[in-house]
């Protein structure tokens, strides 16, 4: 029985996909009524390749992940060499040359003293680590009772029972998922001065409870590309410094030069005391995560005693294969000067997707590095808008609110001009859509 509509796009569902349509559970997808996905069958640089032949300009990054593109040439040359030589060995109890050069490289990149790198193999699974790295951080000082945690209304931090629990509450489901997952405290991110002196307080109130309070700094994702500016996060830093509560900063969208700095925390001036990567962390080759603590996070786990140690070990933490794509994306960042690219990407979006705030229905206009949003009042039939980004060969994935981008940095100014006027053209239909 096959139950999902077949892709409008396709005329020809290619054997495979066909024989499978039953078995392969989507994403994020109510099977009944979505078409499957697309048949992708290759991609190089920015452009995807479908089983009919057809292209599409890849302007998510294949979830914000394939930064310079697919199959840049200098990664798949490190992952080939390591599969021939050593493509997995467990972490417990063995070291190996990849696992070592990333974390000392990303020691050394990374700002502040943040210092220590636990690798994992998706984002959800750092953040989680994260979270279970502060509350032992509590425990192994002999401070007890703080295991709770405070975010942030739009927030974004993964997919499992923990993580949804430092969501956005409606995002991350919390009244259906009630008693399955955490209360936390979540409230408004503290963009002036009155409401950062409310959230004092209210971190003041809560701080015996509090293991830290968690953020993605300067701007909220997959929550609805959500920006705030560097004093609203100084503001929560001063307030956990204050009353004692760890920062983490989930840097997993943000970090590794998004929003046109390799760190977000980095440029606004703010220390977390643990910080989480993964997304672009291998170029968008391979599953890879790092959590990555401070030196006083670290010291506290320090001890003669064994429980003090941090009891976690995914199977597959450090996979040589990751690493080594690791350490080559992050070579090409200073090889080819990928922060300028994004600063050029910055300006031509800025430029190019203004005139979509004079569109009847647009409610904003933002751009912050490679990242460009168009945000309307509100949005329907998100797979009608799906459909006609794919019909003008553009590879854009609305959600919520929102018609956003992310390209590859390696992306011309042409290939982005064609994204940005599939953008503007559709935001105008949907304008004139309208009764
Ligand atoms: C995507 C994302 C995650 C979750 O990462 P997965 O690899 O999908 O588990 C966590 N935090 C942020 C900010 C993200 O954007």
């Amino acid at each position: 029985m096959v139950v999902s509509p077949p892709n409008p796009a396709i005329k020809k569902m290619p054997d495979w996909q066909a024989e499978a349509a039953d078995y392969l559970w989507s994403p994020y997808t109510q099977m009944k009524t979505t078409p499957l996905g697309l048949p992708a069958v290759s991609a190089e640089g920015v452009t995807i390749t479908l089983s009919d032949g057809r292209k599409l300009i890849d302007g998510v990054s294949s979830w914000w992940a394939t930064c310079h593109g697919y199959r840049h040439p200098h990664i798949e040359k490190a992952v080939i060499e390591q599969l021939q030589t050593l493509p997995h060995i467990m972490l417990g109890g063995f070291q190996h040359e990849p696992a070592c050069r990333l974390a000392k490289k990303l020691a050394d990149l990374c700002p502040y003293n943040l210092n220590h790198v636990f690798f994992s193999d998706s984002g959800s699974v750092a953040v989680e680590v994260a979270m279970k790295m502060a509350v032992q951080y509590w425990l192994n000082k002999g401070v007890a009772g703080k295991h709770r945690f405070l975010a942030f209304k739009g927030g974004y931090h993964g997919d499992t029972l923990a993580t949804m629990s430092v969501c956005d509450p409606e995002e991350g489901m919390h009244s259906l998922f009630k008693g399955a997952i955490a209360e936390q405290i979540i409230t408004d991110i503290p963009h002036d001065k009155a409401s950062q002196l409310a959230f004092d307080t209210l971190l003041e109130s809560h701080k015996d409870e509090l293991a830290a309070v968690v953020i993605e700094p300067l701007v909220q994702g997959a929550g609805g590309m959500l920006f705030h500016d560097a004093q609203a996060l100084k503001a929560i830093r001063k307030s956990c410094t204050k009353h004692k509560v760890l920062l983490i900063a989930d840097e997993i969208m943000t970090g590794l030069g998004r929003l046109g700095h390799m760190f977000a925390c980095e440029s606004a001036r703010v220390e977390p005391d643990i910080m989480t990567l993964s997304k672009s962390l291998t170029g968008g080759t391979m599953a890879l995560a790092a959590t990555i603590a401070s030196t006083n996070v670290f010291n506290a786990f320090l001890s003669d005693d064994p429980e003090k140690a941090l009891m976690h070990g995914p199977t597959y933490m450090g996979n040589p294969l990751a690493c080594r794509a690791a350490l080559a994306s992050l070579e090409l960042f200073e090889s080819e000067s990928r922060l300028k690219q994004v600063k050029n990407i910055e300006k031509q979006l800025k430029k190019e997707l203004e005139p979509a705030r004079k569109i009847q229905g647009v409610k904003d206009v933002r751009v912050k590095g490679a990242l460009g949003v168009i945000e309307f009042n509100k949005l329907d039939n998100l797979n009608h808008i799906k459909h006609r980004f794919v019909q003008e060969g553009v590879w854009v994935r609305p959600f919520g609110k929102i018609i956003y981008t992310m390209p590859p940095f390696i992306i011309e100014s042409e290939a982005l001009s064609h994204i940005t006027a599939a953008m503007i053209k559709i935001t105008k239909e949907l304008a004139t859509d309208k009764p």
